[in-house]
C-alpha cells in the first residue's frame, strides 16, 4: 500500500493532540504528516490572561512545536498556510511551499472580531500571545498614580478573566485603576447559560472593585474612550476588546460549508460536510451534532482531533469510521473561570457553579501545568 499524505495546519490544541493520536494510533506505519503552523509555537490560550498579573511568563505559556514534532518524528514548518486548492488537492504557503495532500487538517482555530464596529485600532484585543504582549506594554504606559480607566468591551470568559488579572496587576503596584466591564447582554459569562456562575462571578469582581455595565453594547471606539449604544461615551486611558471570535481567514475564501460568522460545518466524523477527505477539528468548526452545539474549548478540540487522526486511519484501512460525542456542548457546559486573587469559578451543567482557591489550584495545577509539561525536554 502507499503511504498517503497528511497535511495538518494548525499547531494549537487540536493541532498537537491530533499528532500524539497520530502516534498512539500507529497511523505513522501507514502514512506522513506534514505539520504548519505559522507561529512555530503553541499557545497555551486559556493562562494568556495571567501574563497581564505576571503570574505566568511567555515561557510557562508556549511550547515550541518544531522540537515537539520532532519528538513524534512528524516534519514540522513554521510557515502560513495561504491557499488551499480543494479540488486540487494542495496547500501553498507563505514561503511558497506548495504541498499536496491525501487528507487535509484543517486545525486553525479562530480569531478575534470587532462586528465592523468604529475605531478597531484604538482598541487592544485579547486573543494570542502578541495581543498580551502589546496589553503589557500598554499598561506600563499608562500612569498609574492618576487612577486611569481601563474598559473591557465584553464579559465572556476572556473578558472577566482579563479584569481580574488587571485588578492584580494594579493591586500589585499599590496603586488604584477604575477598571470597567461593558457587556451587551444583561449578565457576566453568559454563553455558559449558567445563572449562578453569572452572579458569582459579577460579585467577586464587583467586590474587587470592577464595574459592569450591563446590557450596553459598543458602537465605537475612540482614542479617549468606548460609546455606547445608548450614545453614552465612558471615557477610557485604554480599551481591551475581548467581545467576539470569528473563524480564522484562512477560511474565508474557501468553498466549504460554514454557518454562522463562517465556522466550517463538520459531520459528527468531524470531516468537513461533502469533502470527505478534509477534517476541521476545533475553534473553527460548527459542530452541532444531535442538536447539541458544541462549545469552542481546549479539551473539545482535543478530542476532535483524536478522532480525525481515528477516521483518517480507519478510512486508509477500509473500516467505517467512528462518530465523535460533544463534550463541552452548550446544553452541558463545564469551565473553569480564574478571576484573579488566586480565585475561580467551577462551572459544571447549566446548574452547578462554585467559587473558590480549589478550583483555581485545579486549573493551575492539573490542567495548566500537567497539559504543558508535554513540551518539557
Ligand atoms: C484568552 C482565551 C482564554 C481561553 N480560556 C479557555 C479556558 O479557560 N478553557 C477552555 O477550555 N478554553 C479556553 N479558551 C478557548 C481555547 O483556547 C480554544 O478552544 C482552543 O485554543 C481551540 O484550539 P484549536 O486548536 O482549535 O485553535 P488554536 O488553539 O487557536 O490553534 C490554532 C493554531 O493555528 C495556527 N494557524 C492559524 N492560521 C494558520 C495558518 N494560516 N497557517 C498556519 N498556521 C495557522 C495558529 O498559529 C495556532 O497555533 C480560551 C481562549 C482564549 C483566546
Amino acid at each position: 500500500m502507499t503511504r498517503k499524505k497528511i497535511v495538518l495546519v494548525g499547531g494549537g490544541f487540536a493541532g498537537v493532540e491530533a499528532v500524539i493520536e497520530y502516534h498512539k494510533e500507529k497511523l505513522e506505519d501507514l502514512a506522513d504528516i506534514i505539520w504548519i503552523d505559522k507561529n512555530g509555537r503553541f499557545e497555551y490560550l486559556p493562562a494568556l490572561p495571567e501574563l497581564i498579573s505576571e503570574k505566568v511568563s511567555v515561557e510557562d505559556v508556549t511550547g515550541d512545536l518544531e522540537k515537539f514534532a520532532a519528538k513524534f518524528g512528524v516534519e514540522f514548518h513554521r510557515d502560513t498556510v495561504e491557499e488551499v486548492d480543494l479540488d486540487g488537492r494542495t496547500v501553498k504557503t507563505k514561503s511558497g511551499l506548495t504541498l499536496d495532500y491525501d487528507f487535509l487538517i484543517l486545525a486553525v482555530g479562530a480569531e478575534p472580531t470587532f462586528f465592523n464596529i468604529k475605531g478597531r485600532e484604538n482598541t487592544y484585543p485579547a486573543y494570542h500571545l502578541d495581543d498580551y504582549l502589546k496589553i503589557i506594554d500598554a499598561l506600563r504606559e499608562l500612569e498609574l498614580s492618576k487612577k486611569p480607566r481601563i474598559v473591557v468591551v465584553g464579559a465572556g470568559l476572556t473578558g472577566v478573566e482579563v479584569a481580574g488579572e488587571l485588578v492584580d496587576y494594579v493591586k500589585k503596584r499599590s496603586a488604584v485603576a477604575d477598571i470597567y466591564v461593558v457587556e451587551k447582554v444583561g449578565k457576566a459569562v453568559p454563553f455558559l447559560g449558567n445563572e449562578k456562575a453569572s452572579k458569582l462571578v459579577e460579585e467577586y469582581l464587583k467586590s474587587r472593585g470592577v464595574n459592569f455595565l450591563f446590557g450596553k453594547g459598543v458602537t465605537e471606539i475612540k482614542l479617549d474612550g468606548v460609546v455606547l449604544e445608548d450614545g453614552y461615551f465612558l471615557e477610557s486611558n485604554m480599551v481591551i476588546w475581548t467581545a467576539g471570535v470569528a473563524p480564522n481567514s484562512l477560511v474565508k475564501n474557501l468553498n466549504l460549508p460554514k454557518k454562522g460568522r463562517g465556522w466550517v460545518v463538520v459531520k459528527p466524523t468531524i470531516q468537513v460536510e461533502g469533502y470527505e477527505e478534509v477534517y476541521a477539528p476545533g475553534d473553527i468548526n460548527c459542530a452541532i451534532f444531535d442538536s447539541d452545539v458544541a462549545m469552542k474549548m481546549a479539551e473539545e478540540a482535543m478530542l476532535q482531533a483524536k478522532v480525525a487522526i481515528t477516521n483518517i486511519k480507519r478510512t486508509i484501512e477500509g473500516k467505517t469510521l467512528v462518530k465523535h460525542r460533544i463534550a463541552f456542548s452548550v446544553r452541558s457546559p463545564k469551565s473553569l473561570i480564574s478571576l484573579g486573587g488566586n480565585q475561580a469559578v467551577l462551572v459544571y451543567g447549566r446548574r452547578f457553579a462554585h467559587r473558590g482557591r480549589l478550583p483555581y489550584i485545579i486549573k493551575k495545577i492539573y490542567v495548566e501545568k500537567r497539559y504543558m509539561s508535554r513540551f518539557k525536554d
